[in-house]
């Protein structure tokens, strides 16, 4: 049923293209004609004007008017010499008339002529059931007659011709036109339909890329170039993904292979302190396990570039200022004073929750590896188009062979084992600065402390809206 729908749906689409195109081609060939006849027309009947014009002229000159009395008013064939081309002369005084009419021109029943209007001229000029046109010339002879003339219109026949004839050609190219307009849309659609083709055949992955951009259709070659790179884009993507789940399935392995280990070492004894021990591993076990997949979730997602960052426009301080307050009675603990040094309040276009769990990790890092007593200074400046936030300490600081190692996922110093931590922190804040579009870098030298760099590009902060 859908696929029938989809034929008729394609016909419509096919016939609705044909008709425009043929409607296109008709209407060029249309202007074409009617042009052409309207220059014909005003060209041949300014031609025939001027010789009637001249005729009547050379009628007058051979003193022709002088011969009519219109007070004895008889109408007369006389002189027929001197109308020479003319058709016929008309003299008109009041309601009278004498019409000198040229028998060999006038073949019909000259009581027609002497119906016409007094003062009709111009061209091409038809009696009534007849085809052969008059060009009709009008004037005053000495104030007191009026004369009407005539010259049979040697160009109407010749311009009736040609325009039966364009319109016959006319008729025949608007019959072409419709074969051409259909075989226009079989070919325009042809090439959407062979792309269409390569497209179902890469969904079905029996197709190859890239597509070809190097067509006679420009539109096609564009419409191939942006489905390479959305394909390319998406590959990239599922592969990012892949080798994010094959890190992560490896990554659990063995803490799931621990948390088993201990769940059987409580089922083996029936002594229940020791099984109540075993539950409570297990469930540290297994928060640590639901708190790296949330961690490596995040940075696979910031990696691969699909992290959703719910950014604005924020002042960097308020977030470090709120992870200071969080880790204010850890740093107690260990006697380490977290001073933070703010000359400028810089603003940056940031996820504000992300962010804050960055200077968290770093934050908690300093407190974690720094001494006993010593300190941990936070440090946020302004630098051109960069905000820059250093968190210093002076801990047990990272060996320069350590120092590109330690943003790698679940890479843990040595000398660190004894803190608690599961090699992510770093990682996730990476990923999460370079997603905003930063870097961080660590300056660092063995038992003397670390200096942590975080740049990001900063903006102007926008003044409040009024209401
Ligand atoms: P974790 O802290 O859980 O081990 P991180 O990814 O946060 O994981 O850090 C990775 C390693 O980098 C740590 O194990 C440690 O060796 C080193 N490190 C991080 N921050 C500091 C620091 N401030 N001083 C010294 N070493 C550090």
């Amino acid at each position: 049923m859908s696929s029938v729908l989809n034929k008729g749906a394609r016909f419509l689409s096919r016939l609705r293209c044909s008709l425009g195109v043929f409607f296109l081609l008709v209407m060029v060939g249309l202007i074409l004609v009617v042009g052409t006849l309207g220059y014909l027309h005003y060209q041949m009947q300014m031609a025939d004007s001027a010789r009637a014009q001249r005729l009547v002229a050379d009628y007058l000159k051979k003193g022709a008017a002088h011969q009519v009395q219109i007070g004895s008013f008889r109408s007369s064939y006389a002189d027929l010499n001197t109308l020479g081309e003319l058709a016929f002369v008309r003299f008109i005084r009041g309601g009278e008339h004498i019409l000198l009419a040229n028998e060999e021109k006038i073949t019909f029943d000259v009581n027609e002529i002497m119906h016409l209007a007094a003062d009709l001229e111009g061209t091409w000029v038809l009696l009534d059931g007849h085809d052969t046109a008059f060009t009709l010339v009008v004037g005053k002879i000495s104030g007191v007659f009026q004369i009407q003339a005539a010259v049979i219109a040697e160009n109407y026949p010749i311009y009736i011709r040609i325009a039966k004839n364009l319109y016959l050609a006319l008729a025949i190219y608007s019959v072409l036109c419709s074969f051409l307009a259909v075989g226009i849309t079989k070919k325009s659609y042809s090439s959407l339909e062979k792309t269409s083709a390569q497209i179902a055949a890469l969904v079905n992955n029996s197709g190859s890329l890239p597509l070809s951009v190097s067509g006679n259709e420009p539109e096609i070659n564009q419409l191939h170039s942006q489905i390479n790179s959305l394909v390319l884009h998406n590959r990239t993507l599922i592969s990012v993904i892949q080798g994010s789940l094959d890190n992560v399935a490896h990554d659990l392995r063995t803490p799931v292979t621990r948390l088993r280990s201990v769940a059987e070492y409580g089922l083996q004894s029936d002594d229940e302190g020791k099984l109540r021990s075993a539950l409570a591993d297990c469930l540290e076990e297994s928060e640590q396990i639901a708190a790296m997949l949330r961690i490596m979730m995040s940075v696979a997602e910031a990696e691969s570039g699909t992290m959703s960052l719910h950014r604005k426009v924020s002042e960097v301080f308020v977030g470090i200022q709120d992870a200071v307050e969080l880790y204010e009675y850890v740093a107690e603990e260990k006697e380490i004073v977290i001073s933070v040094v703010a000359d400028e309040r810089p603003f940056a276009n940031i996820d504000p929750v992300r962010m804050r769990q960055v200077w968290a990790n770093l934050l908690d890092n300093g407190i974690k590896y720094g001494k006993v007593g010593g300190h941990v200074t936070i440090t946020l400046s302004q630098e051109m188009d960069s905000v820059i936030v250093r968190f210093q300490d002076n801990g047990i600081g990272v060996s320069e062979s350590e120092q590109h190692k330690i943003w790698e996922r679940l890479y843990r110093g040595d000398r660190s084992r004894s803190e608690k931590g599961l090699g992510l922190g770093l990682n996730y804040v990476k990923a999460v600065v370079e997603a905003h579009g930063g870097t961080v870098h660590v300056a660092s030298t063995l038992h003397q402390g670390s200096c942590f760099e975080v740049r990001l590009p900063a903006v102007q902060a926008t003044p409040p809206q009024l209401v």
